[in-house]
């Protein structure tokens, strides 16, 4: 619970020395301060106050969590921002996923710095709408580990949603780190008080995601975020056929490539096949996946998006998968899902408005 400041020497768990219970808590046992917490008289957490006069020019917050690591949950917070800025909306796209920040590569801003302004810390922008902020664009090297304790990464979160200068946004789209850690309890504290919208959940179809996802959901339940959704990520490979290399294993094990003989064969026998998107379930998702997690919830599915080549490229080099007509198999499935989102947080109206 992230309430106050924490000092550097407080426990892992620190409740925040003006709660209620600090010093008091199971937390406390064992803290340097708690004599000091305890008897310390309370108030309201002036960094609340701060953090809600500066989200007050932000419309809409909307979390995006994963119960794994893996899932795709960057990939999806970036197209998504992608997504709303092409529609015209004013977005800001915050990582927090402090220890592995993902979000500056994504978005194509590897190596760029974050300036500051007598308004606050400006996030970097990739165009005129869309503004990131991300700790990676604090680390000097992007190889090095950020190995913080819970006050430090609390503290650092706060900093980002009390001192960005987002000015007027429709979205601020928040990437948070797998798992329901110290740093989601605080960053949903700082934002409830702001009024968050609620949390798209990223999956993957296989049961050791999904039983993940199930203690996600239940954690919104319990802190009383809504569950805007959930979307399954990787859910089969699919790509166009003429994208696919081909093989023959040969006795002893070796892989031949045949690729060009097998598209020439295509070509001249059967040209309609390389129209065709091939699709190849990799996890195994006998179990209903996330769809059926979803009904037996009561939260929102959102939709599907493949396992796309395509879409991984377009992560990796910073693009957005919807400007040009590589992520075939992928970006319809996107659109789709984020179309739903609009539709279901009556943002579609605005979206029109803004002449998409
Ligand atoms: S006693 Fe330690 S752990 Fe407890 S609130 Fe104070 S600083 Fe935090």
């Amino acid at each position: 619970m992230e309430n106050g400041d924490v000092p550097e020497d407080a426990n892992e768990h620190c409740p925040g020395t003006l709660s209620e219970s600090a010093g008091k808590a199971d937390a406390c046992e064992g803290c340097p301060n708690q004599q000091a917490c305890a008897t310390a008289p309370k108030g309201p957490d002036p960094d609340l106050v701060a953090i809600a006069e500066r989200m007050a020019t932000v419309k809409h917050k909307i979390l995006v969590l994963s119960g794994k690591g893996g899932v795709g949950k960057s990939t999806f917070s970036a197209q998504l921002s992608f997504a709303l800025a092409a529609l015209d909306f004013q977005v800001g796209l915050l990582d927090i996923d402090i220890c592995g920040p993902s979000i500056p590569k994504m978005l194509g801003l590897e190596g760029q710095d974050i300036h500051q302004s007598n308004l606050g810390w400006s996030p970097v922008y990739v165009e005129s709408n869309l503004g990131v902020m991300s700790i990676g664009f604090m680390l000097p090297n992007p190889d090095e580990a950020v190995i913080w304790r819970g006050p430090r990464k609390n503290g650092l979160i706060k900093q980002f949603l009390k001192d960005v200068y987002w000015g007027e946004l429709d979205v601020l789209v928040v990437d948070a780190p797998p798992g329901t850690s110290d740093e989601h309890i605080s960053i949903v504290q700082c934002l409830q008080a702001t009024g968050l919208d609620g949390a798209i959940i990223v999956t993957t179809p296989q049961q050791v995601s999904l039983i993940d996802v199930r203690k996600e959901v239940s954690f919104c339940k319990k802190v009383g975020v809504p569950v805007l959704g959930v979307v399954e990520n990787m859910s089969g490979l699919a790509q166009p056929l003429s994208d696919f290399r081909f093989a023959k294993i040969t006795e002893t094990g070796e892989q031949n490539d045949v690729t060009e003989w097998a598209l020439q064969y295509m070509r001249d026998k059967a040209p309609e096949l390389l129209n065709l998107i091939a699709l190849s379930e990799v996890f195994d998702s006998s179990g209903g996946g996330a769809a059926k997690m979803c009904r037996e919830m009561g939260v929102p599915f959102l939709g599907k998006v493949p396992l796309d080549p395509q879409l991984c490229r377009a992560a990796e080099e910073g693009r957005s998968c919807f400007v040009d007509q590589r992520c075939t198999a992928s970006a319809p499935a996107l659109k789709s899902i984020i179309e739903k989102l609009l539709q279901n947080q009556g943002l579609s109206q605005m979206a029109k408005e803004n002449g998409a």
